[in-house]
């Protein structure tokens, strides 16, 4: 009896001083390896509105460049950003590519915008505002590359608010999304309040066809298409402050099925704003918050990357917003 004692205090003994070594182990750990917090993805500039295309195994990523003082709350943006990667993780600023001033038909207003590719030009999408049609309209720009420089495409917008007359709000042709459907023909999506969409000639500076509206449930704006596999998606911020939610469809013409929301709003910014694309065999959402501090908020953003991941049926289960980011 006395010997079955002395085991268990031995024993006791060895647990406790293993327990307290095994605490020591993880503080170490702890502070050897702080977490890598790599959203948002640029800390020396306010980001928002991003887009991205992959181009000979390259992300290029271009954002509206958030200019707005510490003490001014509305929207002050001059320029576009681009921003190259190979891995998501790492990315190089490229000189400006483009401002509102090269546009000379338009006041300002860098707002949304997207890059696509065809016949090895470079087609940028803009919106902005207009110096003599009162509202919003959306531009196109074209480069050579995909860094630029762009040069305005058409010497005037191709879309004026007084083309689209469901609404009376002067800025409901705004955020452009492009895609080109597998038969080659283009399409162009916009909107605030309001969803139209527009075939695009293959020149992809003319419309090809009248302007048509889908009707989905909540539709604020910042529409995005893109196809994976079978299914069309179209996300699209939902209600304000905005939630990202998205339908789909097996034609780029619809019918699309509301299939709820994709992503939560994003921490300290009403708006959110998505790009969604597959680079190297992984999905990726891009979006913006307005996480740095002490300054960062609703009109001075910052973009963010986290993994997007698809279900069997082809829906996309709802995005898990990290610090962490894309690692
Ligand atoms: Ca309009």
């Amino acid at each position: 009896m006395r010997n079955v004692f002395v085991l268990l205090i031995t024993g006791f003994l060895i647990l406790s001083c293993t327990t307290e070594k095994k605490k020591d182990d993880l503080v170490s750990e702890i502070i050897e390896k702080p977490l890598k917090i790599n959203n948002p993805i640029v800390t020396d500039k306010y980001t928002a509105d991003a887009a991205a295309i992959v181009h000979n195994d390259k992300v290029y990523l271009y954002a509206g460049h958030d200019e707005a003082p510490n003490d001014f709350n509305f929207y002050k943006m001059n320029e576009w950003l681009v921003y190259s990667s190979t891995d998501m993780v790492n990315w190089e600023e490229h000189p400006v590519p483009l401002k509102t001033s090269d546009f000379s038909w338009a006041s300002g207003d860098a707002w949304a915008a997207q890059v696509i590719e065809r016949n090895n030009k470079f087609y940028w999408y803009v919106t902005v505002s207009h110096a003599t049609i009162e509202g919003k309209a959306i531009g196109i720009a074209v480069s050579d590359s995909p860094t630029g420089p762009f040069k305005d495409a058409l010497g005037k917008a191709l879309i004026t608010n007084d083309m689209t007359t469901q609404t009376a709000i002067s800025w409901d042709d705004i955020d452009p999304t492009v895609m080109i459907d597998a038969d080659g023909q283009a399409y162009l999506f916009w909107g605030n309040t309001i969803c139209h969409y527009a075939k695009l000639k293959e020149n992809m500076i003319e419309l090809d066809g009248p302007i048509e509206t889908i009707d989905l449930p909540n539709f604020t704006e910042a529409p995005w298409i893109h196809k994976k596999g079978d299914w069309y998606y179209l996300s699209y911020a939902y209600q304000f402050p905005e939630k990202i939610a998205y339908a789909m469809s097996k034609s780029i013409n619809g019918p699309w099925e509301f299939k709820g929301i994709l992503n939560e709003i994003a921490g300290n910014s009403n708006t959110n704003h998505q790009a969604i694309i597959e680079f190297k065999g992984k999905d990726y959402f891009i979006y913006h918050n307005g996480s740095i501090q002490p300054n960062g908020g609703s009109f001075r953003r910052s973009v963010c990357i986290d993994r997007l991941y698809y279900n069997e049926d082809g829906t996309m289960e709802r995005i898990v917003m990290t610090s962490e980011g894309i690692q």
